[in-house]
């Protein structure tokens, strides 16, 4: 995993709602859990996760469901709640594009899952999902992923770095969290998810024309810096990097 010499550039994803649209689990989850155990079970279900998500500071779905049965532990249908969520579908949760993009950046540099969660959930939701291949095993779960910086580089030393992440609170803490002299290796970029009249993550037709007149005087089309990556479902991506960096 440790690489000896560092990098050009490594890339960092963030999984849920930049990759997986992690919104529709917890949709499917609550719906789910008021058909099968009524709307009581599903709202205090709910509340507990979200008092364990302030304890913990990530989202803890078998730590919730273990501390809901102990309140109830006289229903053993909550038992089934953690099989619904260990079989849940994830590879159909990936937004359209996710892997065509990973598997296009990972020939630029070495990619990277960058995501906070528990020791089992988060792991499970990235293998079934189909990330963990396509990451070739480069997964990384922490508990606040922008503290942990200095481990990230030295597990994956580069010269510069791109984050991939649908948390702004999260962008800024890594761009500006990680001294003077890092914050200008350190491009950030918004999630890959589609969404209705986002300009930032549509082709930029300033930039595709200042691209054609750089053709039409034989120069380069690829931008003056930072990795092209400019081609299908690429384009999203890499305007989402440059708008936000
Ligand atoms: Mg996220």
């Amino acid at each position: 995993m440790t690489a000896a010499e560092p990098s050009d550039v490594v890339f960092l994803f963030d999984v849920d709602n930049t990759l997986l649209d992690n919104d529709q689990v917890i949709r499917d989850l609550r719906d789910h859990l008021a058909v099968e155990y009524g709307e009581e079970v599903r709202d205090r279900y709910f509340a507990i996760f979200e008092d364990v998500r302030t304890e913990s500071g990530y989202a803890d779905y078998l730590g919730a469901l273990q501390r809901y049965r102990l309140e109830d532990m006289r229903d053993p249908r909550v038992l089934k709640i953690s099989s619904w969520l260990l079989d849940y579908p994830f590879a159909e949760r990936l937004y359209p594009g996710a892997l065509e993009v990973v598997a296009r950046v990972v020939r630029r540099g070495p990619a990277v899952v960058l995501s906070d969660g528990d020791a089992v959930f988060q792991p499970l939701k990235v293998e079934r999902s189909g990330l963990w291949d396509a990451f070739a095993g480069n997964v990384l779960i922490y508990v606040h992923k922008e503290r942990e910086l200095e481990n990230v580089e030295r597990l994956f030393p580069a010269r510069r770095y791109v984050m991939v992440d649908d948390k702004v609170r999260i962008l800024t803490a890594i761009k500006g969290g990680v001294g003077p002299t890092r914050h200008d290796r350190v491009r950030a970029a918004g999630t890959l998810r589609p969404r209705r009249g986002d300009r930032r993550l549509l082709p930029n037709p300033r930039r595709r024309r200042r691209a054609h007149r750089r053709t039409a005087r034989g120069q380069s089309p690829r931008a003056p810096h930072g990795p092209d990556l400019s081609s299908g479902s690429s384009e999203r991506y890499t305007e989402a990097a440059r708008a936000a960096r």
